[in-house]
């Protein structure tokens, strides 16, 4: 049986290595460039080529079905862990460990939290490091090629026919077909879906602001869980805000798109900032009159880049709750340095809705109550920051798709938000494929 997989992403190469070691055939095609041969600088190499987009990411492991994983929802929670225990074993096989968090340091947070009104999620994280991950990426690109897997690199595919994948460099027939395409080809594959006739719903966004704060303040939850990831109920709308991707002593960058700019934020393994941060999102969801909840994401980017002046916006906590904008010399007195420069200081209320602004203020003094100093004059907010998670292709319980022999898995497909969410869906694909069953 010959199985293609479209992106050699984490969902792509771990759908791949169950595939390969029992026995099938399988090519991995991808419009990026091997491993080795991706340079962190160069844009196209950021986010394509094989490992993925996260190759030059710090690599933080989340092993829980909580957290960056929709298959809770069509498999269910225990099984959901059996394929994250699967993740696991294969990441420690290769020399990744996760660390143990302290359990009576975690229980006593989850017991601190629960007083407040606050869900805190004990997830069990190992952090690879982004000096080791690219290694780690090279390791499992040898490994699965000694096993017989065919990686061709720099094939990017353009369309889907009859049996049959058409790259730019040619045709390829396959029996079974994964497209794993990530985020960067959410697009392609949202042509590709509805040329197809494939089901899919639009995925619900999340929309907020990363909040930078001494991280001092954070030591003591970012010790026991390295990113914490606490939910919260706001009190006016009953929106449920969440903490997303802690940087402990880390950096915000600037992410630039087409028709706007976003932040984000991550640690790196060779350089350390006096400063924690971290994403403050809330999840939209849409019905009628409309669905499409990107474009609702698009709109607002769009708004708050126009008034930051093609920028992000950064405003000091104090000056969002007075009612003011922030300028250089009001940023200038806070204690928190900003990590990142190229932002507008400006005033968020000016630029995301007020339902957001609203929830983000109740949210930080919530969250005060559980990590006291985040709601503080000092703090610093920045905005906007948006995770689109496109399109959620409808599967059955194996990821196949209304169209027989074509599965899905991973980011592209609305299926994960992150690399062991997305292996997981790659490994239950692989299993799709393998025609198993779930006793
Ligand atoms: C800066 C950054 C930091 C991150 N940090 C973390 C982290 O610490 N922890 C975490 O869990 N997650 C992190 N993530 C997210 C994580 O990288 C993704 O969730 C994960 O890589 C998704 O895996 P995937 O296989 O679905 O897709 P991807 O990793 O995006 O892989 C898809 C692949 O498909 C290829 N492709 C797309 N379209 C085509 C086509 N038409 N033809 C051929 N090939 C195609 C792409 O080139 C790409 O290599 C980070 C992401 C970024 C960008």
């Amino acid at each position: 049986m010959k199985t293609i997989v479209i992106g050699g992403g984490p969902a792509g190469l771990f759908a791949a290595f169950l595939l390969v070691e029992r026995g099938n055939k399988v090519i991995v095609l991808d419009k990026g460039k091997r491993a080795e041969d991706r340079s962190e600088g160069e844009r196209p190499d950021l986010l394509h080529g094989i490992g993925g987009a996260g190759l030059f990411s710090d690599g933080k492991l989340n092993y829980s079905p909580d957290i960056g994983t929709n298959l809770v929802e069509i498999i269910g929670r225990e099984k959901t862990m059996s394929l994250i225990d699967e993740v696991e074993k294969r990441f420690t096989k290769m020399g990744v460990s996760a660390k143990e968090p302290d359990q009576q340091k975690v229980e006593e947070w989850m017991i601190k939290a629960a007083r407040e009104g606050i869900r805190y999620i004990p997830a069990r994280q190992a952090h690879i490091g982004s000096d080791k991950l690219p290694k780690v990426i090279r390791k499992l690109q040898r490994k699965l090629e000694n096993m017989g897997t065919e990686l061709r690199t720099q094939e990017e595919v353009v369309d889907i026919n009859e049996g049959k994948v058409i790259t730019k460099k040619g045709e390829i027939r396959y029996d079974k077909l994964l497209i794993a395409p990530g985020r960067s080809g959410a697009k392609w594959l949202e042509e590709i879906v509805r040329r197809l006739k494939i089901n899919f719903i639009y995925n619900p966004i999340d929309i907020g602001v990363r909040v930078e704060v001494p991280a001092m303040v954070m030591e003591e939850v970012t010790r026991v869980n390295w990113d914490p990831k606490v939910y919260i109920r706001t009190p006016t709308y009953d929106d449920v805000i969440r903490t997303f991707c802690v940087s402990p002593h880390g950096y915000i960058v600037r992410e630039g798109y087409k028709n706007f700019s976003l932040v984000n934020g991550h640690s790196r393994g060779d350089k350390r900032s006096d400063n924690t941060n971290f994403a403050f999102l809330i999840k939209v969801a849409l019905t009628q009159p409309l669905e499409n909840t990107n474009q609702y994401g698009e709109a607002i980017a769009f708004e708050a880049t126009t008034i930051g002046g093609g920028r992000p916006i950064i405003q000091r906590l104090e000056d969002l709750l007075i009612g003011r904008r922030s300028t250089w010399e009001r940023i200038g007195k806070s204690f928190v340095k900003p990590t990142l420069k190229d932002v507008t200081p400006g005033d968020i209320a000016m630029a995301l809705p007020y339902r957001f602004v609203k929830d983000i203020t109740e949210g930080l003094e919530k969250l005060n109550h559980l990590i006291r100093g985040v709601y503080s004059v000092q703090t610093l907010v920045y905005a906007p920051e948006i995770k689109f998670h496109g399109l959620r292709i409808m599967t059955d319980k194996f990821l196949q798709t209304n169209i027989k022999d074509i599965f899905v898995a991973g980011d592209g497909a609305g299926l994960s938000r992150g690399i062991v969410g997305a292996a997981a869906s790659g490994i239950l694909a692989a299993k799709g494929i393998l025609g198993e069953k779930w006793e």
